[in-house]
């Protein structure tokens, strides 16, 4: 068997990689372990796969997708989590309220769950 050891395949905790959550244009990643931590720890509280959308954005890649200007996907503290099902986007909101992440957007699509710095934590829809 080879092992696949492209910096990108890097295993960056037990469920992702950082080839999930850096920037697809560019590589950038900015995540801290603090952040990886709470991912991981969402992650298993779930207790199902976490298809990652969108992790890191660099600047340009941000623009692109039309995210907001202070878009804490800029900083490596937001992830946007597809689901297939209400069911699954439920599970998902209350782990990452368990979990302490302080802004949470509910999409068609999915979850968005960040751990920005906000006067308070955030529930809404998109
Ligand atoms: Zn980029």
């Amino acid at each position: 068997m080879v092992e696949d050891q492209s910096a990108s395949k890097m295993r960056v905790s037990v469920h992702f990689t950082k080839e999930e959550l850096q920037c697809p244009c560019c590589g950038l990643f900015e995540f801290t372990p603090g952040t990886i931590v709470k991912i991981e720890m969402i992650r298993r509280g779930y207790g199902k796969p976490m298809p990652i959308n969108s992790g890191t954005r660099c600047k340009a890649r941000n623009t692109k997708v039309g995210g907001s200007k202070t878009s804490f996907h800029m900083k490596s503290l937001a992830i946007d989590v597809e689901c297939s099902s209400s069911y699954d986007k439920f599970d998902l909101v209350r782990e990452a309220i368990a979990k302490k992440a302080n802004g949470i957007v509910v999409y068609d699509w999915g979850i968005h769950i960040d751990f920005g710095d906000r006067p308070r934590n955030m529930l809404k829809k998109g």
